[in-house]
């Protein structure tokens, strides 16, 4: 299929639907076309509702200066805070914006609107009550005329002199090879929520929307764009066996932790370090904790949980006998992930969205805008909606590179079984091997040694990969995804490598560093592809807290 559009969006979650309703705002005459892996009214993190904006500054009560002190404190210093500015001066007025389409943002008895706190300073946590707003967003996307495609997944961009012209990918039902061409680009695909291996052993068990295997990481790295935060992988204390947050929605309302002695954990903020030192340190399992709440408070945390966030928690409980009235929830650490919206990771972008580069955009999760959440996704979505509607006006189309298409259609197709029978091994067991390697050598506790095996499997692996074949165009897509996980890794061990001193308390652990070191660390490590040899290119930049 050959398509040709004004602004591609691939991804049509939080970020990329944001952008595409914005764009055509801004201009009803520019054609948008979003590409999407799965099908968009359940697609990405979002999948149901979500249970509140998590930053939002409100004119009065915050101010955007005290939300840049909050992200420096839980980016560790690595951040630009002219970003986490940026997202703050513009966070009230997508809440309003989400609430002139439907969204409720419940309010107390003064008639204001329910702030919780869960940053070190500052409560910019805004209550919503939205259990369907991924389906009010893809019908905003449909009422503004933005053409969608579903199930195609975009596997590389198409760059020409540094301008990226398109993107190509294929359907995994049908196998139907896709060329777009675009005068302007958004990624707007997610995180790498298939890093690790959760402790359930389930692949796609995972805290994270599993669609999202870093496949924008891959191709922006692929394409020649800036990337940086790879050094700090991200989990969670969560749902044991069961990868669903909760902190966030029982701890601001009063629940407790406790560890296995039965003792309470003191929390300074909702820092999950502290949770996850408990369990490291041999005083775990862990357990939240909600027997002295009042009925009320129980009822409204088994509402958010049980609606909102995913409506299968229910059945979960009753299999297991628990009631919060009287059960506690065990805490378990979940896989790690790489994300520009709960960690630091991502496409380097500035304050206009726009990436290294030219007509590229990359918004949400797939953006390094420190810890930024829904929140961040919304504002940089809309932010390169605008750009990207105003650059398209004044930007001629490019003539795709054909041979760079024709050699991807090859290299994707030679690992398709035309017989239907596929390999002994499977890409499902590929990734099992992959993301059991990166829980043994690439993430925390780090040291040299750890992750040069890593880079030695991951070039391994890479040969594995010319070797095994899908059985059907599902499986094709399992090993792209596969490609990218690799990719992600590589970029995760050489960041990790390069920074020799501790940070982000787990998260960055080096054994033969064990001591955090601003002297010399105080910078964001930005990995690029070699334009000759390929190979990753590593770069120190200073923070600048100029003027912030
Ligand atoms: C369980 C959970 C609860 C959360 N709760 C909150 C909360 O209460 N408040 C808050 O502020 N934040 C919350 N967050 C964070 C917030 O939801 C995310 O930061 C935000 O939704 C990310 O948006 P995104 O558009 O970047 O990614 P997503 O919404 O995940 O969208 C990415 C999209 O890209 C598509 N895609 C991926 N790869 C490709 C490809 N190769 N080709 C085509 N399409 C592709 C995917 O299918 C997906 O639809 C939560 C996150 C999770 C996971």
């Amino acid at each position: 299929m050959d398509l040709e559009t004004d602004i591609l969006i691939i991804g049509g979650g939080s970020a990329g639907c944001m952008a595409a309703i914005v764009a055509k705002e801004q201009n009803p005459n520019v054609d948008v076309l979003i590409i999407e892996k799965g099908e968009i009214h359940r697609s990405g993190s979002i999948a149901m509702g979500m249970d509140a904006l998590n930053i939002v500054v409100q004119p009065g009560k915050a101010s955007s200066e005290t939300y840049v002190e909050s992200a420096r404190i839980a980016a560790g210093g690595i951040l630009d805070p002219k970003l986490s500015y940026v997202l703050a001066e513009n966070s009230f007025s997508m809440l309003k914006r989400l609430e002139d389409w439907g969204v409720r943002f419940p309010r107390n008895d003064d008639g204001e609107y329910i702030t919780l706190q869960v940053h070190a300073k500052g409560a910019f946590m805004v209550e919503m009550d939205a259990p369907d707003l991924k389906v009010i967003l893809a019908q905003k996307v449909e009422e503004v005329g933005v053409r969608v495609i579903n199930r195609v997944i975009i596997t590389n961009l198409l760059v020409s002199k540094r301008r990226v012209t398109g993107a190509i990918g294929f359907n995994y039902r049908t196998g139907e090879f896709t060329v777009c061409s675009a005068k302007a680009t958004i990624l707007a695909n997610g995180g790498c929520a298939r890093f690790s291996l959760p402790n359930s052993g389930y692949l796609y068990g995972i805290f994270d929307y599993p669609g999202n295997a870093g496949d924008g990481y891959s191709m922006a790295f692929r394409a020649g764009a800036k990337l940086t935060g790879f050094e700090c992988p991200q989990s969670s204390p969560l749902i044991k066996d069961f990868n669903c947050p909760l902190l966030y929605i029982t701890l601001t309302r009063g629940a407790e932790v406790i560890n296995a002695f039965g003792d309470k954990i003191v929390l300074e903020y909702l820092s999950t370090q502290t949770m996850l030192k408990e369990l490291h340190e041999g005083r775990g399992p862990i357990f939240i904790k909600m027997n002295h709440l009042p009925e009320e408070k129980i009822q409204d945390i088994e509402r958010i949980l049980f609606t909102t966030e995913r409506p299968t928690q229910k059945k979960f409980w009753e299999g297991r006998g628990i009631d919060f009235r009287e059960g506690m929830i065990e805490l378990g650490e979940t896989e790690f992930q790489l994300c520009g919206g709960h960690g630091i990771t991502g496409i380097l972008v500035n304050e206009k969205a726009e990436t290294s580069l030219k007509n590229l955009y990359a918004v949400g999760d797939v953006a390094s805008v420190p810890m930024q959440h829904l929140s961040g996704a919304f504002v940089f979505g809309e932010i390169a909606g605008k750009n990207a509607a105003t650059l398209v006006r004044k930007t001629q189309r490019q003539e795709l590179d054909k041979s760079f298409i024709k050699a991807e259609e090859k290299r994707i197709f030679k690992m398709f079984d035309e017989k239907g029978e596929g390999t002994d091994i499977t890409p499902t067991e590929l990734e099992y091997k992959v993301r059991r390697m990166i829980s043994d050598y690439v993430v925390p506790p780090k040291n040299e040694r750890k992750l040069q095996e890593a880079l030695w499997w991951i070039q391994r692996f890479r040969n594995d990969l010319k070797t095994i074949k899908a059985k059907d165009y599902h499986e094709l897509s399992r090993l792209e995804e596969v490609r990218f996980i690799l990719d992600c890794a590589e970029l995760s061990t050489t960041a990790s490598l390069e920074r020799k001193e501790s940070r982000w308390g787990w998260f960055h652990y080096r054994t033969d560093y064990p001591e955090q070191d601003d002297k010399n660390w105080l910078s964001r490590i930005i990995l690029e592809k070699d334009g000759e040899s390929g190979e990753i290119k590593v770069a120190l930049q200073p923070v600048d807290n100029r003027g912030l």
